[in-house]
């Protein structure tokens, strides 16, 4: 009984020095994450009060694998499985092996948007270079009307993170129809990988769609968070009937409430293997990142 308390109390202090960590960084295989919270489920479930609020740090954490420099330089690979990921939130956007595709994760469940405009559940073995998910709780309601395009939405988005705090995280979701929107794909590339710019050449495939009913998940990132993830907004969107889906560029919305998931601790999984290792992350990328987040005609047809 006595080494329980002890093992207890140890726990205890690990969640509070991580609730004090605003940004953590775990640098060991996700098996051993997996393991270590399963060990921290069952001693809350034995604890009560005092470990309910570890259960609701874990819920409030962004969960992120790589990070964009290491994709703006070509890591595609990984080691994580799509799988792995969603044991570490229900909600979320990302891409898959190879760029093969947009990701969209919400209730559990997650999509992948292809380069010809189809989209697929994506098979739980797929590995996942760069993702960011979290269990979505919907923390603030913002009702929105007669929106003319995204700088609009942004716009109204920015507001509300100014009020609730523009240095947290907030996943955003939007379940809606759309008068119109705009969004991209692109078709995957085989290793050796170039960087995201080369691959993104001549493979990115563009869709208007109008008046059509479905989900955006949104991804918001403070300032501080430069090369890790892309600061400001991050949309991607999934029809309703999951045919249809992508990088949104553009739209429009008369009417929807979206909901903001606020998030004040940050995980991020560092990949283990030799290619990630290869790479000099602190190499200055920012003209190809803003290239590739940012490449489009613009205009929806
Ligand atoms: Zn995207």
């Amino acid at each position: 009984m006595r080494v329980f308390v002890f093992l207890v109390l140890l726990y205890a202090n690990i969640f509070a020095y991580a609730a004090l960590r605003k940004v953590q960084v775990i640098p060991m295989n996700l098996k051993k994450k997996i393991v270590a919270a399963a060990v921290a489920g069952t001693l809350a479930f034995g604890l009560g009060a005092y470990n309910a609020n570890a259960a609701e740090t874990e819920r409030d954490s962004i969960a992120q694998v790589a990070l964009l420099q290491s994709l703006a330089q070509g890591y595609f690979g990984g080691t994580i499985t799509a799988g792995e990921l969603l044991a570490l939130g229900d909600t979320g956007i990302g891409t898959f092996e190879g760029l093969n595709g947009e990701m969209i994760v919400m209730d559990g469940k997650m999509y992948q948007a292809l380069g010809d405009g189809r989209v697929i559940v994506t098979p739980d073995s797929t590995i996942i270079p760069y993702a960011t998910v979290s269990f979505f709780d919907k923390d603030v309601a913002l009702p929105l009307k007669n929106i003319k395009n995204k700088a609009e939405f942004e716009k109204a988005l920015n507001e509300t993170v100014e009020k609730n705090g523009k240095n947290s995280f907030y996943m955003v979701r939007l379940d809606a129809e759309f008068p119109s929107i705009l969004f991209r794909s692109e078709y995957g590339s085989k290793p050796p990988y170039p960087t995201l710019v080369e691959a993104l050449k001549g493979k990115q495939t563009e869709f208007t769609e109008k008046n059509i009913k479905g989900t955006l998940i949104g991804l918001y990132c403070p300032s501080y968070m430069g090369e890790l993830n892309t600061p400001g907004w991050h949309f991607h969107f999934v029809s309703q009937d999951k045919k249809k889906g992508g990088h949104i560029l553009e739209l429009s919305l008369n009417k929807g409430t979206i909901y903001l998931d606020k998030s004040d601790k940050f995980t991020m999984i560092v990949p283990d293997d030799q290619k990630f290792h290869s790479f000099n992350l602190a190499k200055d990328m920012s003209a190809d990142i803003k290239s590739a987040e940012h490449d489009t005609k613009g205009n929806m047809k």
